[in-house]
């Protein structure tokens, strides 16, 4: 369909959205807190949806509380096999419309689904995170609301920019690049510490006129289920997005193989992501187009302290940066290396604030932290205190408490060996590691946090000497993808902080930026000359 529409089209520029108190007493807190109750009394059935069809296979998994496991907030339909190629092929049907729009008409439903998102819907998405997630209020709202809001008008303006860029012309010709969306369907598999990931993942991608097979987290299936209504009224066509919950390796190898695969945007761990790069490397010669690989995936972020740091700014950073959302954060700090003469005073600090960290169902808004997300995380994470208390020492916390919720306590470690396993591994829950190196080897401390892990991810420097800090950016070049000064290495904000990392972090594609729509995207150059040449020869080849 072509556009009909006579004039340049001007985005408003984007603000990041401002972050909502909760505070007692205000208006937003009580809307919340009603929405909360309500949710709480209903159990969602949850359908899959296709072409805008919804589907109910009656094959159920359930959607719970991580902090109060027997209650069930929803039924979710399972895809079976056959879905996955209604899938594809609904997401082929709607590409030829979607494709074919001007771009701003694909941006006026992002953007008008990010204003949704900050009024009307805020309550409905905050309330599905920390109830299926298990968030505080606030790391709900920094993430389903205000990150979530970010990603879409900021991408709306980055793809403005993109679309923008065009080569060099002159009076005889004109230079073109058109931004194509990517032949074939893009598969988008998201995690379930980020309502805003699942949002992003998808929808960054069908920005750029591409159609998506989405298939969400098993453990984030309430607020996955939200975004997909969200999508609707918004206006977004039927079969730009799919929603296939189900079984994800039946799904992701059926999506794998079929020769349309025109690009994959996952977040989540680093080994099913490399798994699904080596199918598609085994598959390679079968696909009609090479896709566009974009992963972020598992970190070991670490917090490295100067002699000269201030410790009380240190002790929040790892309190902060260690333990909110359960360490569930990809830029997590979970390994912190303290020199000898501040160890007593951050240690202290850290112990002391752990000890004032109330835990427990997020309803209850006094609670820094809620349960963990399901069981097999729970399991994962006992082992590896179960092991520190074998071979390191508990400085604070350890308990594990399966009964009601999956609740493990912020959990403080401490080893002589900075080679540690806690010290190596990704371990995705409230659990820190500090080694207390001596303080005359500051630059062989740096080198041990460059080579300690596999991951790039995150990490912090605290100094207050200038030429430490410039020592550390420079040491720790490729350690990190996000590098932070005297601050905690969580909590990125979109247009401000592009996010992802390298090694075996991901392909650092950097959501929420320029960057990563042009992975979205197959330019076409197209010439013009005016005036072709009617003569086959060239002056050279004249007479002498
Ligand atoms: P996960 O890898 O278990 O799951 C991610 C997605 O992959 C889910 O949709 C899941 O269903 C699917 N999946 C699981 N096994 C699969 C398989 N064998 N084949 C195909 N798909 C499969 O990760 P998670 O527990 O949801 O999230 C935590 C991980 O995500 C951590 O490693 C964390 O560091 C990472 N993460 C990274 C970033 C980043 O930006 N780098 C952000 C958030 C989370």
């Amino acid at each position: 369909m072509a556009s009909d529409f006579a004039g340049t089209r001007r985005i408003t520029p984007p603000v990041n959205d401002p972050i909502r108190a909760y505070a007692p007493g205000s208006p937003e807190r009580a809307s919340l807190k009603a929405r909360l109750a309500s949710m709480a009394g209903e159990r969602v059935d949850i359908p899959i949806v296709i072409g805008g069809r919804e589907i109910r296979t009656g094959d159920l998994s359930h959607a719970v509380m991580p902090h109060q496991h027997a209650h069930v907030l929803g039924d979710v339909h399972m895809a079976t096999s056959a879905h996955v190629g209604q899938a594809v092929t609904a997401a082929r049907d709607a590409r030829r419309e979607w494709a074919s729009w001007p771009w701003e008409d694909r941006a006026a439903v992002f953007l008008k689904a990010a204003e949704l998102l900050t009024t009307t819907w805020r309550d409905t998405l905050n309330a599905a995170t920390m109830l299926g997630q298990s968030k505080t209020v606030y790391q709900a709202e920094i993430d389903a609301a205000c990150e979530l809001v970010d990603f879409w008008r900021f991408n709306v303006s980055f793809a403005e920019e993109l679309y923008a860029e065009q080569p060099v012309s002159n009076h005889t010709m004109w230079n073109q690049v058109e931004y194509r969306p990517l032949e074939g369907f893009i598969y988008a598999i998201t995690p379930f510490n980020f309502t805003a990931i699942a949002g992003n993942l998808p929808t960054a991608a069908a920005l750029m006129g591409n159609t998506v097979v989405w298939k969400p987290a098993a453990s984030a299936m309430l607020s996955a289920y939200h975004l997909m209504r969200l999508f609707e009224a918004a206006g977004l066509p039927p079969g730009v997005i799919n929603f296939l919950p189900g079984d994800p390796v039946m799904i992701s190898e059926q999506l794998l193989d079929h020769p349309d695969l025109g690009g994959i945007h996952f977040t989540g761990s680093t080994g099913v992501f490399q798994s699904m790069w080596g199918r598609v490397g085994r598959n390679i010669a079968s696909y009609r187009t090479y896709p566009r690989l974009v992963g972020e995936t598992g970190g070991k972020d670490f917090i490295v302290v100067h002699p000269s740091a201030d410790p009380i700014e240190v002790a929040v950073a790892i309190v902060r940066g260690g333990f909110e959302y359960q360490g569930q954060k990809c830029s997590a700090a979970s390994r912190v290396y303290v020199p000898q003469s501040l160890w007593p005073e951050v240690r202290d600090r850290v112990i002391a604030m752990m000890q004032e960290i109330r835990m427990g169902d997020v309803r209850d808004f006094r609670n820094f932290m809620g349960a963990v997300i399901d069981r097999k995380a729970f399991t994962r994470i006992k082992e590896y205190i179960d092991h520190a208390r074998a071979n390191a020492s508990i400085l604070q916390g350890g308990g594990c408490d399966d009964r009601e919720g999956f609740f493990v306590e912020p959990t403080f470690v401490e080893t002589q060996n900075p080679g540690y396993r806690l010290m190596c591994e990704e371990i995705f829950g409230p659990v820190v590691t500090a080694y207390a190196y001596p303080d005359d080897r500051w630059l062989e401390t740096l080198e041990i946090v460059d080579e300690t892990s596999p991951y790039a991810l995150t990490g912090a420097i605290f100094a207050r000497d200038r030429a430490a800090v410039r020592e550390a950016t420079s040491a720790l070049r490729n350690a990190a993808g996000n590098f932070y000064i005297n601050d905690k290495p969580t909590g990125a904000v979109v247009g401000q902080q592009p996010f992802g990392g390298a090694r075996a972090s991901g392909t650092n594609d950097k959501a929420g930026s320029k960057m990563n729509l042009l992975r979205w995207v197959s330019a076409r150059t197209i010439k013009e000359t005016y005036s072709p040449p009617r003569d086959f020869r060239y002056p050279f080849m004249g007479d002498e």
